[in-house]
């Protein structure tokens, strides 16, 4: 007797995904994208995935020793509206995953990475290219995992442009938001001079935004799933306030909506190995990190006392809450003894406001006005308390990374900050940080000085606090597992 056909078609032996970003470490990065470009199709290929990124080869950005190691695959022509544009196609492997680039010095070959007058043309060459390279390489993804606005329009291109094309047809897409705030906003004009689809699509379709092009906003209607980096920044962007003009498009699409919490690197960001550190430590032995701490107060010229030592390592915007510790900071060092660096660069304003604090504070107050990468570990290192009180965090990687140096973070509980940081319970012993739910500045200076308050009458809540905050795992594999469930549950519904 023949069996009856399976209700759900049996899920590939081994997945291909391809992974398109604008933007990669170690190659090219300005932020979390770039971190999360890297770090998850590395752990996914650890779990057996066939996983490939692809990327926009910005030739004058990319480290030599990685431009050595590029191979030529071939060139081909896009069409970006009625043009002809030249596309090559290089590839190298670093670990287990397969990279490709894609070439046209004209779109890629500039200084930075973002904010061209022409960025919806390069980054629509850039999605058109990327569909079209599929079968120029011959690897046809199950799914196609993609990022941001930037090639937020790929799903859209592949319903719409691409649909006639055989091979092409099963692919299912996933779109992972970065951060609500850049949607890729055009003028119509775009349909036709870079996607060459005709205005007749404009009105029907889900990108339609006032009149103008919305790239992320197709993305969302068009991915069979859609992702943000935390379960709650899932939850907030389907509300007025966070959405920034996507909620209801959000709300309509929440079904396919959910929320998985970055990873940090945690071979790279570990106590125990980390380069920059004068001294390591684990949380069985935290002698280390009082040596890191007296390194750091002698690097940046703070003097070397046992006070608290409260850090901030960030953008130096309002969405990171700067100004909210500009509003407090002053008060708070007149009535306690304690100790401030604060690393970032940003808005110039806020950039003047904690110089001019370092300045009336000069033995408590340091303000470091730069990107310094070993700064920032020796501050993850030698700070008591991490300063993280964002307006708004998709997910947030500092708060992490400050966790695991056993460095106490004091953040506002949104987005990614609420579900990375337990609330500390001084009763039950239970928690990782503290947290605040009203977005004021005296709440966040109660906050501190409860902080300081443990730190200096409490130290066995401080000690306790410290092993529970080290004793969270941040790691990718975890997410990447969540990641994996997102693409089997997309690849064997019915
Ligand atoms: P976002 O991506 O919104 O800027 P994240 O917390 O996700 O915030 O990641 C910020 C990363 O950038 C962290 O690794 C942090 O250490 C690093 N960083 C931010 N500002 C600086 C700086 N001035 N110098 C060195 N590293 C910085």
């Amino acid at each position: 007797m023949q069996q009856p056909a399976p209700a759900v078609p049996p899920e590939p032996s081994r997945k291909k995904v391809l992974f398109a970003a604008s933007e990669g470490a170690p190659f090219f990065k300005t932020g979390g994208l770039g971190d999360v470009a890297y770090a998850l199709p590395k752990a996914l290929a650890k779990h057996g995935v066939d996983i490939r990124v692809v990327l926009p080869y910005y030739s004058k950005l990319m480290p030599a020793e990685y431009q050595r190691q590029l191979q030529f695959l071939g060139s081909m022509t896009v069409k970006v509206g009625w043009q002809d544009k030249y596309c090559g196609i290089l590839t190298m492997k670093l670990g287990d995953v397969q990279y490709y680039f894609i070439d046209n010095l004209q779109y890629f070959g500039r200084d930075g990475l973002y904010g061209y007058w022409d960025d919806a043309e390069r980054f629509g060459f850039f999605d058109l290219a990327v569909l079209q390279m599929l079968q120029f390489v011959k690897f046809i993804p199950n799914v196609l995992h993609v990022n941001d606005w930037q090639t937020a329009f790929i799903p859209v291109l592949l319903h719409d442009k691409f649909s006639w094309i055989e091979p092409l047809r099963n692919i299912r897409t996933v779109l992972t938001i970065h951060n609500i705030e850049f949607q890729g906003q055009y003028d119509a004009v775009i349909l036709d001079s870079v996607f060459a689809m005709g205005r007749q699509y404009f009105n029907a379709m889900g990108f339609n935004q006032n009149g103008g092009v919305n790239m992320l906003m197709g993305g969302i209607n068009f991915a069979d799933r859609v992702n943000t980096v935390s379960p709650s920044y899932a939850e907030e962007i389907k509300t007025p306030a966070f959405g920034h003009g996507l909620d209801g498009v959000l709300r309509w699409n929440a079904w396919k909506l959910s929320g998985i919490l970055n990873g940090i690197d945690t071979e790279l960001y570990d106590p125990e190995t980390d380069p920059h550190l004068a001294a390591h430590y684990s949380a069985k032995d935290l002698a280390g990190k009082k040596k890191d701490k007296a390194a750091l107060q002698k690097e940046v010229g703070l003097p070397q006392t046992n006070e608290p030592l409260f850090v901030m390592v960030s953008r130096l915007t309002r969405q990171k809450g700067a100004d909210l510790l500009v509003d407090v900071v002053d008060r708070f060092q007149l009535e306690h003894n304690c100790q401030f660096i604060i690393l970032g660069t940003g808005d110039y304003d806020l950039e003047e406001a904690f110089k001019r604090v370092a300045y009336r504070y000069p033995g408590a107050f340091s303000a470091q006005i730069r990107f310094d990468s070993h700064l920032a570990q020796t501050m993850y290192a030698g700070g008591d308390f991490f300063l993280m009180p964002s307006a708004t965090e998709p997910s947030g990687l500092a708060q992490m990374m400050a966790m695991r140096y056993g460095t106490i973070p004091i953040v506002h509980a949104t987005g990614g900050l609420r579900d990375s940081v337990q609330p500390f319970n001084e009763f039950t012993g239970q928690g990782t940080g503290f947290s605040f739910n009203d977005y004021r500045a005296d709440v966040l200076e109660d906050m501190m000085k409860y902080a300081y308050d443990v730190y200096v009458n409490k130290s066995k809540s401080y000690a306790q606090l410290q092993q529970n905050a080290m004793a969270e795992n941040f790691s990718w594999a975890n997410a990447s597992q969540a990641y994996i469930d997102l693409y089997t549950g997309l690849l064997t519904q019915k």
